[in-house]
């Protein structure tokens, strides 16, 4: 566009139309003077360009570089044949390379290997075919860190479609991708104990039922619940119960094997999936070792903490056609039966069963039809003096003497209505018979105290005390301190200052209280003493067991310590013999109730039993030992303890055997320290010593016939060891105690 000014300025027809057009795109104007031939301006030459578009197209390359440079995804351009030319800062601060060191490199700099190479065959097949490809892809940092990246490449073709070079747009989604995951994680696990949730456990067991059927397997369900649990929450708070949960759930995780299943169901309910098993015996092993798991102490901020579990098993496949929720459902009911059955243990589901717990919903009316119609009857188990031969009390225990199915102990049926206000109702009629009973024998000349065993939701009622007057005024000839409650320990802990007061409350009426099952709680100090009950019963698994085994021994032996210091009356309650008997009056503990002294019996029973009975002679002059004294008791339980490990190493239940060095075991121990003081002088304990010796080479010998599987003559040769055993009891009691007393005058070794 040119236009000359002068006198008679002139222009061309583009400037025309740039007149007309007005102003409009970007000009760039140059101005040229002219001059004539003496050198005189004679006008200026206008040279008007019109840059519109080159400007319009330098924006647009300054904005691509813009782009390019400050877009928060990472770019790389790279020629055909993949060596990259160019980055943009994204990519480096991404990757951590800077452009100097990705240029001339090819996208390989950056592979982690976590692809394989016909994934970028595909990726290749289809960029040549789409001319772009997206997808998301592992790649590896500068610094050696793998991350994910969301990665579109596309191919710039010329006009003639060519490709000229591929453009590669990428973010970083590594941060996506971790919170996917943790929303994942949150949906899938018990974010507690970080075991599967009952979502995940789902898809597990459904998976798992496809791959044991393939393999012509078994898989065990096991649905564990916990006993005892709501007592940690009742008396040390949720957050307590919550740091106890995720402890037992690490340490029952590890009871089981690496591709068995865990999940937490909520609450204490747990179920594990036990994988591939080549028969239904082969998972009692790992469902004992998940039942120990769960009994197992946790210790937690100075405390010591300990519940059990009942556990229910249902197996896949069956004979019928089961899904994955029938069978967890047949696993939960067959935990109630566990729970029935004492708890603690495990019971497996089956059909015949199943149709007693479907009646289970009925049996609430059951019970309540068994009530009217008189179908539940008391027994009383004597209470003794094993010194002195007195009776000392009955305790009265319910049975349901059932129309079809015979007498039945309260296990079967207590459970089923022990949260039920119906548990209330029956408590309050035992209280009324018991009485009644007690009223019977006082008129046949028999005054003794009578016990009976209160509920946890009868201890609970707000009214507790005043409805106990109400039965009591019932009964005007029973003094209220002929009357006895038996409280459980773990009861008692539910709520412990209620409990406390309502004890306090029968206190102050004179009736008596016992703390039941002593020792299966926490029997701490500090709540004892805020409980008023005079009586500790001394639960019947440590009594059972404390002959042959050295902690119930130890249980025992605290119980005692703790009952003399609180003043509170100590019984053994489970003393099966005589032996049992004896090792109590020994530990100082006089008082006794079990099969070993009678078992329970009909109310009408008891005023002739109490005519016939006598203690057994041996128990009239056990003496109770003092402190120093018991490492002999102990010394004969580490021995007894020996010859049961040993038996059980024969039997196949441990894999070794107990020390078979004289000097090893415990009792050799024992020995080694005694023989330094004034025992060792004894002729007796040098007696004691060669008999020890002996019960060792039997035993070595024993263990070298079991070597070379000769059980057979093992398991024949047992009663050599149980005589040697028996001997080796007797000689221990010839040693001369310190104090100057015999220890005992008849043999306590008569049960071998
Ligand atoms: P418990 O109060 O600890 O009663 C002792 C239980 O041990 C009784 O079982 C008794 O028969 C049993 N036993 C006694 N001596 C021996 C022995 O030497 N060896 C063995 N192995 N067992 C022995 P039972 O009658 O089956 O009662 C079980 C539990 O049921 C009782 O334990 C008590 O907690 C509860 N119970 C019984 N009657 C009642 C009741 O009327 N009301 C409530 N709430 N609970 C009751
Ligand atoms: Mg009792
Ligand atoms: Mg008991």
């Amino acid at each position: 566009m040119l236009a000359v000014k002068s006198a008679s300025p002139k222009i061309n027809e583009e400037w025309l139309t740039f007149a007309s057009d007005g102003y409009r795109g970007l000009f760039e104007t140059t101005k040229v003077p002219m001059l004539d031939g003496d050198g005189h301006l004679i006008g200026v030459l206008g040279v008007a360009h019109n840059i519109t578009a080159r400007k319009h197209a330098e924006e647009q390359l300054h904005l691509a570089a813009s782009v390019f440079t400050y877009a928060r995804e990472g770019i790389m351009i790279t020629a055909t044949d993949g060596s990259i030319i160019d980055v943009n800062e994204t990519f480096c601060s991404i990757t951590g390379y800077s452009r100097e060191e990705a240029i001339g490199q090819t996208p390989k700099l950056l592979s982690s290997g976590r692809q394989s190479a016909s994934f970028y065959a595909k990726m290749w097949r289809t960029l040549a075919k789409d001319g772009h490809w997206s997808g998301e892809i592992w790649n590896r940092r500068k610094s050696g860190e793998v991350f994910v990246e969301m990665l579109t490449i596309s191919a710039v073709r010329d006009a003639q479609g060519r490709t000229e070079h591929y453009v590669a747009l990428f973010s970083d989604i590594s941060k996506i991708k971790e919170h996917e995951r943790q929303l994942e994680h949150i949906a899938h696990f018990d974010s507690l104990t970080a075991l599967p949730n009952r979502v995940l456990l789902a898809d597990r067991l459904n998976q798992a039922m496809v791959q044991v059927r393939r393999r012509d397997l078994l898989l065990a369900v096991a649905y564990l619940d916990l006993d005892g649990f709501k007592t940690i929450n009742d008396l040390y708070g949720h957050q307590m119960g919550d740091r106890f949960l995720a402890a037992l759930a690490s340490r029952m995780k590890l009871a089981l094997r690496e591709g068995d299943t865990l999940a937490r169901l909520g609450g204490d309910e747990f179920v594990a999936v036990l994988l591939d098993l080549p028969d239904v015996p082969a998972s009692e092993v790992l469902l004992q070792r998940l039942l120990n798991a769960a009994a197992e102490t946790v210790q937690i901020d100075g405390l010591t903490l300990q519940v059990s579990g009942s556990v229910g098993v249902a197996f896949y496949p069956q004979i019928d056609d089961v899904d994955a929720d029938q069978v967890l459902r047949q696993a939960d009911q067959a935990m109630y039966q566990a729970k029935l059955a004492g708890k603690n243990c495990f019971h497996h589901f089956d059909p015949d069963q199943d149709r007693n717990v479907r009646g289970q919903n009925e049996s609430l009316s059951h019970i309540r039809q068994a009530l009217d119609a008189r179908q539940f009857v008391l027994y009383f188990q004597p209470k003794v003096n094993m010194r002195s031969g007195a009776l000392v009390g009955a305790e009265a225990l319910i049975r349901w003497l059932h129309p079809e199915r015979g007498l039945l102990p309260p296990a079967m049926f207590l459970p089923v209505i022990e949260d039920h206000p119906l548990a209330i109702e029956l408590g309050e009629w035992v209280i009324d018979h018991a009485l009644t009973h007690l009223e019977e024998w006082q008129a046949q000349g028999l005054d003794i105290p009578v016990s009976v065993n209160i509920g946890a939701l009868q201890l609970q009622q707000a009214d507790f005390v005043e409805r106990l007057c109400d039965i009591l005024a019932k009964h005007p000839g029973v003094k209220p301190s002929r009357l006895e409650l038996e409280v459980l320990e773990t009861s008692a802990l539910r709520d412990i200052a209620q409990v406390s007061q309502v004890l306090h409350a029968c206190m102050e009426l004179g009736i008596m209280c016992a703390l039941d099952d002593f020792g299966t709680g926490y029997s701490s100090l500090s709540y004892l003493k805020r409980l008023p009950a005079q009586i500790l019963k001394i639960d019947q698994s440590f009594v059972r067991n404390m002959l042959d085994d050295p902690d119930d021994l130890a249980i025992l032996d605290g119980v005692l310590g703790l009952s003399t210091a609180f003043r509170r009356q100590p019984i053994a309650e489970g003393v099966e013999t005589v032996e049992h008997g004896i090792m109590l009056l020994q530990l100082g503990c006089d008082f006794a109730q079990g099969y070993g002294v009678a078992r329970p019996m009909p109310a009408d029973d008891i005023v002739a039993w109490s005519q016939r009975w006598k203690p057994d002679p041996r128990w009239s002059d056990v003496p109770a030992l003092s402190r120093d004294e018991l490492p002999l008791l102990y010394a004969g339980v580490e021995h007894r303890a020996w010859i049961v490990g040993l038996e059980a190493y024969f039997k196949g239940a441990r894999k070794s055997p107990p020390p078979l060095d004289h000097q090893a075991c415990r009792f050799g121990v024992w020995l080694n320290t005694e023989r330094l003081g004034s025992r060792g002088r004894q002729a007796e304990f040098v007696s004691l010593e060669a008999h020890h010796r002996q019960v060792h080479k039997l035993a070595a010998e024993l263990v070298a016939l079991h070597t070379a599987y000769k059980t057979e003559d093992v398991m024949k040769r047992l009663p050599e060891l149980h005589q040697l055993r028996a001997d080796l009891l007797v000689a221990l009691l010839k040693i001369k105690p310190r104090t100057g007393y015999r220890l005992l005058r008849s043999s306590g070794a008569s049960d071998v």
